[in-house]
């Protein structure tokens, strides 16, 4: 089997929880590699997919704006490479971004993902919760969505294929290479969201080769 080599943005955020996740997700499904995280345009160039962390989109975006990473990452992820982005990184693939509080954000993103973000959709801090969600794609068995500050897709693409859906909200979407979560899958204590992830990338690595 391929070898596979995938990144988790390194700037802020739970960068080792989805190392942690990735890692656990292709040691069950038996997949060797390694995963690495990268910052610069040069290491985003070297990986067959990439995890961009939940945490501060506005701290994220801006780090990734000085070293220009933003169109590395706009690239190689319209080239097809697979991108999972959760919570703040589901914020950085949008191609819309909104507070419910502050307004329009104007924060720079990634862009990939044709949807419209709404940040901190379910209140602030204090309003973070878990929620057990029917996600058809990984199985019967419920998924535990950890929510934290958590945004919600407001407006998604012709594309786009909602795959979770929680209080009237959409919670999980799907674009091609591209699956954008509010919540955090790499604090569910289940691999089953990386595992979906990595095999879009070992098919990824497949077919390049
Ligand atoms: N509210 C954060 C933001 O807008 C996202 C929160 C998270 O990633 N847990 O960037």
């Amino acid at each position: 089997m391929k070898k596979i080599t995938i990144g988790v943005l390194g700037f802020q955020g739970d960068i080792e929880e989805n190392v942690a996740a990735a890692k656990q997700a292709m040691d069950e499904l038996g997949v060797k590699g390694s995963v690495e995280l990268v910052r610069y345009p040069d290491e985003i160039e070297r990986v067959d997919g990439i995890v961009l962390p939940g945490g501060e989109s506005t701290v994220q975006s801006s780090l990734a704006a000085i070293q220009s990473s933003l169109p590395a990452l706009k690239k190689r992820i319209a080239d097809g490479m697979p991108v999972l982005g959760t919570c703040a990184g589901m914020i950085m693939l949008s191609k819309r971004a909104f507070d419910r509080v502050v307004g329009e954000t104007k924060q720079k993103t990634i862009g990939n993902l044709d949807v419209t973000v709404e940040r901190n959709a379910f209140g602030r801090q204090n309003d973070s919760f878990e929620a057990d969600l029917t996600i058809d794609a990984l199985g019967k068995a419920p998924f535990k969505g950890v929510f934290i500050r958590a945004p919600a897709v407001s407006e998604a693409g012709k594309d786009v294929e909602v795959i979770a859906r929680h209080a009237n909200k959409i919670v999980a979407v799907r674009q091609k290479n591209i699956i954008g979560t509010a919540f955090h899958p790499e604090l569910a204590g289940d691999a089953r969201m990386h595992r979906q992830f990595v095999k879009m990338v070992l098919d990824y690595k497949r077919a390049g080769d």
